[in-house]
């Protein structure tokens, strides 16, 4: 068992973007101080931070005097070089543990440790030539995903490869690198469930949550999710089974594909709060991002029950192309709730802020967010 950390300790947080904020904003009123770390300055998680500490990532004297300043860290940003949780680790606890963030920010890696756990993930090969991929579509079939194995994030670094034609334009879209290939997956739904584990084992989850893409960047998430409950209850089986496999300390979400037989894929792990969770904040007892603390804190983890069905709506960059959003006729909607992440620059694709709605009906949250989001522009 891990010592608690208790109210008034100083958090490190490396990374400083909205999931960060959101962070932050959970610990400072519970009455610790926070600290981020990264290459950039007033950041969305900067904003609340007591610190806000500017180096790039692998500045390691940086981030080990860093973390000698806090009484654990965790991470906002998975991304980071495997060199600078260590850094980290000479200084302070580091949770959940950097070889965590080392299995899950390359594919391969988290595809060969989800193999080894068993559970159904959608089928692939590892590429590392023009050869490799031939020989991989040739068992695969048509159409298929490659993807690079180093993560790109919201789509980036994957070509869909529907023909022969397009084989050698795939490989040369992802730059010749190690990548996955991946079966195209005939979608029902995608659906994601977060989850938080503690030291001792302590499990929550939210249950399954409804994604909706667009553009492969996350569009709307509705909770609950619209599937069976023999479907969510499976959902949420695994990823019990990964959060304990990995040792988890802190919150991961699993991303799942739903096939139209009903079936269900992993198709990636994000060992921290993830996007499809923000709306926990206004409809759930405890959010994912206050779970995160609790459990890198050492602390009991809170309930998850849901105050109400909700929906999220993200507001991308793009909404400020005709000027600034219509606020007040987002506001209008007595159910809604606006959050913006403080991020100086509105460029297309970037995520800025969301909206949640809450209503009795998952369905009509969803429907009300729609409509809170059109008023915007
Ligand atoms: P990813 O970055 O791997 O999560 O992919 C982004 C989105 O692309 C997913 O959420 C899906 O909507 C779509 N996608 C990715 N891989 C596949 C696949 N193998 N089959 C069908 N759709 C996929």
């Amino acid at each position: 068992m891990i010592q608690p950390i208790l109210p008034g300790a100083a958090i490190g947080v490396l990374g400083s973007g909205q999931l960060g904020r959101m962070f932050a904003i959970a610990a400072r009123r519970m009455g610790y101080r926070v600290h981020t770390f990264s290459p950039d300055q007033d950041t969305p998680t900067g904003q609340i931070a007591d610190v806000e500490v500017v180096a790039p990532y692998d500045d390691l004297d940086a981030v080990e005097s860093f973390a000698r300043s806090v009484a654990v860290v965790t991470f906002e940003f998975e991304n980071v070089p495997a060199s600078t949780a260590q850094a980290a680790n000479r200084a302070a606890p580091v949770r959940p543990d950097g070889a965590i963030l080392h299995t899950t920010q390359q594919r391969i890696r988290e595809k060969r440790f989800l193999t080894k756990t068993g559970l159904p993930i959608t089928p692939y090969r590892e590429v590392r030539s023009l050869d490799h991929l031939h020989q991989a579509l040739n068992e695969l079939g048509y159409p298929a995903v490659l993807k690079t194995a180093a993560f790109g994030y919201d789509g980036k670094g994957q070509f869909k490869i529907d023909s022969p034609e397009r084989v050698q334009e795939a490989w040369s879209a992802v730059g010749h690198q190690e990548s996955v290939l991946e079966a195209f997956v005939d979608l029902q739904c995608e659906i994601s469930v977060v989850a938080a584990r503690g030291d001792d084992g302590q499990f929550v989850h939210y249950g399954a949550i409804e994604n909706l893409h667009s553009r492969h960047i996350l569009d709307h998430s509705i909770a609950p999710a619209r599937v069976t409950p023999e479907i969510a209850n499976r959902a949420v089986e695994m990823s019990r089974t990964v959060l304990d496999q990995l040792g988890v300390v802190g919150v991961l979400c699993v991303e799942f594909f739903v096939t139209r037989g009903g079936q269900l894929m992993i198709n990636e792990l994000a060992p921290r709060p993830h996007n499809s969770g923000h709306l926990t904040v206004d409809a759930c007892v405890t959010s994912q991002f206050e779970q995160q603390l609790r459990a890198v804190c050492g602390l009991p983890l809170g309930s998850s029950g849901m105050h109400r069905p909700a929906a999220m709506a993200n507001l991308l960059g793009d909404i400020w192309s005709t000027g600034e959003p219509n606020w007040p006729a987002a506001c209008a909607f007595p159910d809604v709730k606006l959050h913006l992440y403080g991020k100086l620059e509105p460029r297309p694709s970037r995520k800025m802020g969301h909206l949640t709605a809450l209503n009795h009906d998952a369905e009509e949250a969803y429907r009300t967010v729609v409509k809170a989001r059109k008023a915007l522009t």
